[in-house]
Formats: structure tokens, sequence, C-alpha cells
């Protein structure tokens, strides 16, 4: 997936260190907005990150949810800067292209995890008609890492720590002694928790991170919090751990959280840079042919079709601070 919108605006996401590593233990829920992606007909998805108000949690910068829906959610190629993006299919299947030649079906339990450097371009299909439900989030390198060396990487056996009626699968970064083999660029965690009916269990988490949870399916209640799949439950920093409680069915929910970013970053499209020019650079680039090919490669298999950079917008968002 990406940001397809047809008019974008940048979103600030202004350094942590002064404004969220002193926010203690909270419990803020953020609700999903629904975001069209592209034209016309575009498919929606449901984002939570970045919010106008968290615009990180750790290095996690972005988070949507898709659903089947009409029309399909197939994406032509596009190009990324400044991040990683980490594919979690819950049902059907997709088709992952990008410009390093990796061609890769990704099935639920699986993660795709691709690394953009200075550039990258890649396309996500759909495999059949029924769709495919899951999540879409990306990483924000790290300034001393951003012009890293692209990559893909593809996992299929994800390192799972079982507690009493509920198993944490750690797709990204590190829980409870158990690390995912792919690659990071800062201490973080990102994780899918399933919960059998009635299980209560306390989480441990690290206390010097921010964590944030997403449900996916059923009912959770997240310290005293009862979710429904759809918004972010922010949890602020020093907590020991998080109890969470599936009350009816088997549940689901996603896991968040990291050292908080202490970088300001600027969000536009599919870029994540540090200031305006990063972004007007990487987006010339990608609607100029050579430029194009010479800073994000081509993405074989689509004749050379690909998603146009949508226009600039005129005015320069003012950084937004979180927190006075
Ligand atoms: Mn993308």
């Amino acid at each position: 997936m990406t940001d397809l919108q047809t008019r974008p605006v940048e979103t600030s996401c202004p350094a942590a260190h002064d404004a969220r590593l002193a926010v203690g233990p909270v419990l803020e829920r953020y609700d999903e907005r629904e975001v069209p992606l592209g034209g016309i007909r575009a498919a929606r998805v449901q984002r939570t990150l970045p919010h106008r108000e968290l615009p990180t949690v750790g290095a996690w910068c972005f988070l949507d949810a898709f659903a089947p829906g009409e029309p399909p959610m197939n994406v032509l190629p596009h190009p990324h800067i400044g991040l990683q993006t980490v594919t979690l299919p819950l049902e059907g299947q997709m088709l992952h292209r990008d410009s390093l030649g990796s061609v890769q079906l990704l099935e639920p339990g699986e993660l795709n995890l691709m690394t953009s450097g200075d550039g990258i371009a890649h396309s996500e299909f759909l495999v059949d008609d029924a769709g495919a439900r899951g999540l879409q989030l990306w990483v924000a390198l790290p300034h001393e890492s951003r012009f890293t060396e692209p990559a893909f990487e593809h996992v299929r056996d994800l390192p799972v720590v079982a507690y009493p009626g509920a198993r944490v699968t750690v797709f990204l970064g590190e829980h409870d002694g158990a690390a995912s083999p792919a690659r990071t660029f800062s201490p973080l965690v990102g994780a899918q928790v399933d919960l059998d009916p009635g299980t209560r269990i306390a989480l441990p988490l690290r206390p010097d991170w921010e964590h944030a949870v997403q449900v996916t399916d059923g009912v959770v209640v997240a310290e005293g919090e009862r979710l429904r799949p759809g918004p972010l439950l922010y949890l602020g920093t020093h907590r020991e751990h998080v109890t969470l409680e599936a009350p009816e069915t088997e549940a689901r929910l996603v896991l968040i959280g990291g050292e908080p970013l202490e970088e300001d970053l600027l969000m536009w499209w599919n870029f994540v840079g540090r200031r305006h020019e990063d972004v007007v650079a990487a987006r010339e680039d990608w609607e100029d042919a050579e430029r194009r090919v010479a800073r994000f490669g081509v993405v074989e298999g689509h004749d050379g079709a690909r998603t146009p950079a949508p226009v600039l917008p005129l005015v320069r968002l003012n950084p937004r601070r979180r927190r006075p």
C-alpha cells in the first residue's frame, strides 16, 4: 500500500525529546480516519498514524488498515525515501515487486519489509478477487541511516513468545527476549498479539519506550479501555506492562513501540524527509524519466505504468508540537 492521496499535505513530525519522553503512562485514543487512495474511483484505507496530535510512536510514523473493497487495492509502482515499509496481511495474499528485482508473494503470518534508503520503487497487487485485509506500517529511518542501501526482506518464520492464553508474534524489533530477524535501524517493537477467549494478561513492556496498541480482530480491553478494530490507543512511556483482556471471543491486536524519536520529520506523499526541499527533490526525480530510473530504479512487470506524484501543496505547514 501507499499514500496515494491526490492532494496530500505535508505532515510535520517534530522531535519527541522535549515532547514525549516526559509523557509517562497515559491512555489516549486516536480515532482512525478514512483516506481515499488515488483518483475518483479510489480504494480506501483507515489511517491512525500519523495523527496531528501523535505524529510518531517510537520510529513508527504511519499505520494504515486495509480491507477488501471496490475498487481493489492494487498499487502501481511508486517511490519511497527515508523509511521502511512493513506489510502484514491478515487475510489474503499480496504480490510485491520492487526496483531491486524482488518478486515476492506474501501470506498471512509472514512479513514483507522494504528499506527505501534514499530511493526505491515498488508495487503491491492483490493475488485473487477476494482481496486482502491487513496493515501497512512505515518506520522512519533515523537521520544517520537515511541513505542506507535499499533492501527487501521477506520473513516466513517470525519468533513467537507464548504466554498463558496469548501468543506474541514479533514481526519487527524485539519483545521480551525474542527478536525478529528483519533489520531495524532504531530500538523498537512491532508485534501481533493473539488472545484466546477469556484471556487476561499483563504483557511486559520496556518502560523507557513509548507504546500503542490497535485491535485488528474481535474485542480487546486494554488497560480498561474497550477496543474494537479502528482506533489506536496510545499508552505513553514508563509502563512495565500493559494489561490485555479478550472478554468475549478470540481477539488480535498489534503492539507498536520504541524509543521516542528525537528528530523532526517531514512526511509528504510516500516520502519521509527532514526538510521541505527533501520531498521537493524526491518528487521532481520521480517525475523526470531519467532521474526516476537513476534514483528509484525500475519495477519490472508493469510495462512502464506507474503512480504519478501528486502536486505539491502551495502552503507550507508549520510544525505541530504534540504537547506544549
Ligand atoms: Mn508503498
